[in-house]
């Protein structure tokens, strides 16, 4: 054993850190299995204290650190290239709720699930809302600026977050878990540290925002012929319930069907359509009179020939069954054969020509391919996912990865959207940053990453190519 790893057992305990191969296999890998990582040790601190002793030790003897909590990630940022696996799994107490401030701190392993339910039970919303949310951890959900399908009504991570508790490279613990929404007192270093993929320090705990939960919803799934009819159907209902429409998501005829496929799923509708869309609206007025108002605006969203059909839930058995349709999308896609997968977001106003022009520019790229582009069309986030031709072999179709970045990341940027919408860079995008970033702020993030960070040890690898 190395005198780095004699002292890391010696102040955390040999339960702490795992080196034999058994232990530290499910750490090294990315669970689509798209890469593989090496590290020579997987550490579990328990405390904050403990995470500051490793990260003291990191830096004394130069060893790089990879940081994990739920391991869900889509683009590769906990794959360890090196060094250490920090996992932050055994920090995972809620430390308090102020249910008269509306917030709670979580620790950076706390389950995302676990800290909706803590929310739940001081009679308030926590509301951020992943299909990953019973293994992903508020660690990563900070890391990565999670989104999800609230992101219409309450924003991402980001906007959900007041303070943080995170440790800096050499060891410091900033201690910033302030419940306040004002503050003003000189930068905004949250928002930065939010979103930064583990790149510029460890973090610990949060201070989470909560909001009243809803007493009423209506849930409704609809189907149309275009993708402009939907886009249409949303900005109506907006322009009409406000802030009461909380989700609006969407698929194609391809997702539907590959939901029915392999996830054993109902379908809704008697017949196919070309597009669906999904649609919650909540109120915390128990009288708001939501299914009523749903009704009547799809009822005429019917006879304008806006819509061609509607299912509006009549149980939350009944709501969970048409929103299992749109959470088992990426499953069922990767049980249909490889999948390339691109997370962008264009403006809400052009989501829909997006979706039209750029499938347009796949088909006529590749014979057979098959475009399943789904996801928010509330906040303009479009998992533009292709699947292999059915004839095609699977690694043949993944080495056109490359062509159909340029193809579909050259129409993102041509409507001013983002090739990293909400699972961001790790080391999957790291080129595409480069090659479609502003160069003035890749300027400003390498001179962050360098004042955050000299020696390069924190998630080295992940973000920028070379740092
Ligand atoms: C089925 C499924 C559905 C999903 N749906 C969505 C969705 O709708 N919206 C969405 O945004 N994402 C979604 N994701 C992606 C994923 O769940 C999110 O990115 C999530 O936020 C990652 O959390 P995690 O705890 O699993 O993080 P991990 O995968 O463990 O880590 C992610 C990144 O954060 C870093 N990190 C982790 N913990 C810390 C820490 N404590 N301090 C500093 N850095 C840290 C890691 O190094 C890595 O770079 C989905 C994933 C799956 C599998």
């Amino acid at each position: 054993m190395t005198p780095f790893l004699q002292q890391l057992t010696q102040k955390l305990g040999a339960d702490c850190v795992l080196t034999q191969s058994a232990d530290l296999a499910p750490a090294l890998t990315e669970w689509r299995g798209l890469y593989q990582g090496e590290a020579i040790a997987l550490v579990m601190p328990r405390s904050t204290a403990d995470v500051v002793s490793v990260v003291q030790l990191c830096a004394e003897y130069n060893v790089p650190i990879t940081p994990q909590s739920g391991r869900t990630g889509l683009v590769g940022g906990g794959v360890p290239q090196g060094g250490i696996v920090l996992s932050l799994k055994s920090l995972n107490a809620i430390r308090s709720v102020d249910a008269a401030n509306f917030t709670l701190i979580a620790e950076a392993g706390c389950l995302l699930q676990h800290v909706q339910e803590a929310a739940d039970q001081a009679g308030l919303l926590f509301p951020l809302s992943l299909a990953s949310e019973g293994s992903c951890c508020i660690g990563g959900n900070l890391a990565t600026n999670a989104g999800g399908s609230q992101v219409l009504r309450y924003g991402t991570m980001r906007d959900l977050t007041l303070g943080l508790e995170v440790v800096l490279a050499d060891g410091a613990v900033w201690h910033g878990l302030k419940g306040l929404r004002k503050d003003n007192m000189g930068y905004d270093l949250k928002s930065l540290m939010i979103g930064s993929e583990g790149t510029l320090g460890i973090i610990t705990a949060a201070v989470l925002k909560l909001f009243p939960k809803p007493k009423t919803s209506a849930t409704a799934c609809v189907a149309c012929a275009t993708p402009h009819d939907a886009l249409n159907l949303f900005q109506l209902l907006r322009d009409e319930m406000g802030d009461a429409l909380s989700a609006f998501e969407y698929w194609p005829l391809f997702g539907m069907e590959l939901v029915l496929k392999h996830k054993a799923a109902q379908d809704p509708f008697a017949q196919p359509h070309p597009f669906y869309a999904l649609m919650e609206l909540t109120s915390p007025d128990p009288q708001a009179l939501l299914k009523e108002r749903l009704t009547a605006f799809l009822d005429t969203a019917l006879e304008q020939g806006l819509i061609k059909d509607a299912v509006i839930a009549s149980s939350e058995r009944q709501a969970a069954a048409l929103w299992a349709l749109r959470e088992h999308l990426s499953e069922a896609q990767s049980l249909e054969g490889a999948s390339i997968k691109h997370d962008v977001a264009v403006p809400v106003s052009q989501v829909a020509d997006f979706i039209v022009e750029t499938t347009q520019l796949c088909e006529a790229a590749l014979h057979g391919i098959r475009v399943c582009a789904f996801g928010h069309m509330g906040d303009g986030n479009v998992h533009f996912n292709l699947s292999q031709p059915p004839h095609m072999q699977r690694a043949d179709f993944l080495a056109e990865w490359a062509r159909f970045n340029r193809i579909v990341h050259d129409q993102v940027m041509k409507r001013q959207g983002s090739i990293a919408a909400e699972h961001g860079i790790g080391l999957l995008k790291r080129e595409e940053l480069m090659r479609y970033e502003d160069p003035a702020k890749m300027t400003m993030m390498l001179a962050i990453k360098k004042a955050f960070d000299p020696q390069n040890l924190l998630n080295p690898g992940k973000i920028f190519v070379k740092s």
